[in-house]
């Protein structure tokens, strides 16, 4: 049976089940991922193991490429940057790549391994509020598609560093709006305490402008947004639209003309049952054309080229975090008594319920229990109190030490935020592709870590 129909039924546009999906969970009760037996994952790739279901997220980046391209037919196109820093290797670069996608980058080693991976530097963007010498010169000598200017003083530097290469850096400037969305809410704020972009409201972005199309080696080509992550209301990213829209009107009154605009990523997805179903890619798409055809009807100006970076929507719910159950053991709280599942990671390859307060669910993947379910915390091994893998799931009351564990919607910032707490190795990352496993980053040893000691 198919989880994703079990659990989110939607029969028009991308599927926002809590699972990957291609996860089936087999008439013995044991979990498969695109036809390969959780057990048998783990007998090659012992846990902790993040496993990548590669046909779902190719089938997410695919539905935005394609709600995008539809969307913005009768416009200036658009183009979709994966946010490679929710999770990237050589491999899943060039996966976002063939699927038309470009690559957002926000640093010299994400940039290197979107090259690596095979992706042409100029699909490639640069980000990042504090940029290196060396970030900038590789972003110029592979011609990326563009470079996010974050500050007026990067500006200044971005055209010297072009300039000692003989180059002219394609530049967007990175505005904040005063619209910053997270979770289900939006807000808007005059003033921002906050480190990214130039401000509007301060008029910071007026000057960038202006000084932008007095510099001799950058090019200024767009203007830039992002309001924030895991986003799942529309009405942020239609604010910061119009807020964007009217500066490129300004600096069209200035005689500076910017051809294209992009407006970020963020885009929610469930991480449990709970979670609100998000609009899908089309919806998303279907609004942001309708704003940017509605600025372009007001201002005469033509249509801009569109880009959107989405990262977690794309790589997060293809992912599920294997693990092996260890200590089970049962604490008395005010209300009875909670099971505690120890599994063989933790906030080292999961650092979002510490650093967030993020919601997780689970299940025990490897075998069907009939007993009764237990009010259940999975924690990881760490030294920490704070360790949570997933604070609430009813698990079978008859989880033992052995069972395997799923974490699902792990693959945005999990690897990508792991690290070596407690001197544990990072786990590595194998996708199944059609009943087929690919290491895509294997998993470090403790050889590793000692070789990095230099005693
Ligand atoms: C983090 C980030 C993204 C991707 O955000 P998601 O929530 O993963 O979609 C896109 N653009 C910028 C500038 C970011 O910082």
């Amino acid at each position: 049976m198919n989880l994703e129909q079990l659990e989110a039924p939607i029969p028009d546009g991308a599927p926002h089940g809590v699972w990957s999906i291609n996860t089936d969970r087999l008439s013995d009760g044991e979990f498969a991922v695109a036809g390969v037996r959780v057990s048998d994952i783990a007998k090659e790739f012992p846990t902790p193991r993040y496993v990548l279901d590669a046909d779902d997220a190719r089938f997410r980046a695919r539905a935005w490429k394609e709600a995008m391209d539809h969307a913005f037919a009768d416009l200036a196109g658009a183009h979709v940057y994966y946010a490679g820093k929710a999770f990237l290797s050589k491999a899943f670069a060039r996966w976002m790549y063939e699927e038309g996608l470009h690559i957002d980058t926000a640093s010299e080693g994400e940039l290197r391994t979107a090259l690596a991976g095979g992706v042409p530097g100029d699909f490639c963007g640069l980000h990042g509020n504090n940029k290196s010498r060396a970030e900038i010169e590789l972003a110029l000598e592979q011609n990326v598609a563009h470079i996010v200017i974050d500050s007026l003083a990067e500006l200044e530097f971005v055209n010297r560093v072009a300039e000692d290469l003989k180059k002219i850096a394609p530049v967007y400037l990175r505005l904040t709006t005063g619209v910053h969305a997270g979770g289900h809410e939006f807000i808007a704020t005059a003033h921002e305490d906050q480190k990214f972009g130039l401000s509007v409201s301060t008029r910071v972005s007026h000057q960038a402008i202006a000084r932008a199309a007095e510099l001799s080696n950058v090019d200024l080509i767009g203007l830039h947004s992002h309001i924030g992550s895991q986003i799942s209301a529309t009405e942020g990213f239609a604010q910061a639209a119009q807020v964007i829209f009217a500066e490129r009107v300004w600096a069209h009154e200035q005689g500076i003309e910017i051809s294209e605009i992009d407006l970020g990523g963020g885009y929610g997805i469930r991480y449990t049952a709970d979670d609100d179903v998000p609009p899908n890619p089309r919806e998303f798409a279907r609004i942001l054309a309708d704003v940017v055809r509605k600025h372009v009807s007001e201002s005469g100006l033509p249509a801009p080229l569109i880009s959107i970076e989405p990262g977690r929507s794309i790589v997060a719910s293809s992912t599920l975090m294997l693990y092996t159950v260890g200590t089970v053991k049962d604490v008395a709280i005010d209300s009875g008594l909670r099971t505690y599942v120890s599994v063989d990671g933790g906030m080292s390859d999961n650092i979002r319920p510490a650093l967030y307060e993020a919601d997780y669910t689970a299940a025990i993947v490897s075998r069907d229990s009939d007993a009764s379910r237990t009010r259940a915390r999975v924690v990881g091994k760490h030294c920490e109190s704070g360790d949570i893998v997933v604070r609430n799931v009813a698990l079978p009351s008859d989880v033992k030490a052995g069972d395997l564990l799923a974490v699902p919607a792990t693959g945005a910032y999990g690897r990508a935020m792991a690290s070596n707490y407690n001197m544990l190795p990072r786990p590595g990352v194998v996708a199944v592709e059609n009943g087929t496993l690919k290491e895509l980053i294997r998993s470090e040893t403790i050889n590793d870590l000692l070789s990095l000691d230099q005693d």
